[in-house]
């Protein structure tokens, strides 16, 4: 693998010794390549849906078209095609509102059944359409304190990943395992896997395993998992994820209980 390093060299003493200082910018380099990647992809994608209602918007006020004719034949494409430009401002909003500190946590006491149930049925026509199976191993409330949007969006692009990149017919299981210091929160897929040497990068900004612009399955921004990542860090959480190519992928949260009630002294 690339490495990209900054020598320093200082003569001390009379030239009698050198010291050498070594910076180490290789992961600022890679931030910056998969940056460029992403701002190509990022650009491409806002601009179709925009060139698209502006040929609309021409065609129209040059009445060669008419409104049941958008209606009928442009609506559905162009819904579609809005809906991932602006899930894609969405993330670089809540991106950049992360990196800036500015997102306060409001806990509450959450029912994770409650949110996963909500999030699985979201998710359903995606996962009717590739013939997923869905195994839930979940009580039927866990409490948490957590603020509620926050793990919404957690689970939601763990679960929404799960659905991507698992092929037809696969199956997803979410469960949750309870002792008496920790909440365990699984979602494990029988996807198409996560190579060994991507594992520890599919966390940072940007970074896709597969480079192609888009998936089937709509844009990936590579965004998702770094905002889940910074989410579960402000909660005070942790991530693990374990992966074999072509055989599956297994996430997991653990969230610490607090120890409430409990008194020293
Ligand atoms: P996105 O899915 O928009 O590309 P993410 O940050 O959510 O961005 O994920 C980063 C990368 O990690 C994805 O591009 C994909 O290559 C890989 N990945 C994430 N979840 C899974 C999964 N369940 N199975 C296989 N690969 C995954």
């Amino acid at each position: 693998e690339k490495k990209y390093l900054e020598v320093e060299a200082f003569y001390l003493s009379g030239n009698q010794e050198v010291l050498l200082i070594i910076n180490d910018y290789t992961p600022l380099y890679r931030l910056e390549e998969n940056f460029k990647e992403f701002l190509g992809n990022a650009s491409h994608e806002l601009r179709t849906p925009l060139t698209s209602i502006q040929i609309l918007i021409d065609l129209f006020s040059e009445r060669k078209i008419t409104l049941d004719e958008i209606y009928n034949e442009f609506f559905p494409y162009l819904r579609k095609e809005v809906e991932r430009m602006s899930k894609l401002v969405s993330n670089l909003l809540n991106l950049s509102r992360l990196e800036a500190g500015v997102i306060d946590l409001q806990l509450k006491e959450v029912n994770l059944t409650e949110i996963i149930m909500e999030i699985v049925d979201r998710l359903t026509p995606h996962i009717s359409k590739k013939n997923l199976e869905i195994n839930l191993k979940i009580p039927e409330k866990v409490i948490v304190s957590a603020d509620p949007q926050h793990v919404d969006t957690i689970i939601f692009n763990i679960v929404e990943n799960a659905v991507k990149y698992t092929p037809p017919s696969g199956s997803i299981e979410i469960g949750i395992n309870e002792d008496s210091d920790n909440v365990v929160l699984w979602v494990k897929d029988t996807g198409i896997g996560i190579p060994e040497k991507d594992l520890n990068r599919i966390f940072d900004r940007f970074y896709r395993v597969n480079k192609s612009r888009t998936n089937e399955d709509g844009f990936s921004t590579g965004l998702g998992l770094s905002i889940v990542k910074k989410l579960i860090e402000r909660h005070g959480w942790s991530i693990t994820v374990e992966s074999k190519v072509n055989k599956g992928t297994k996430f997991e949260i653990i969230i610490p209980k607090r120890k409430e009630g409990v008194k020293d002294g």
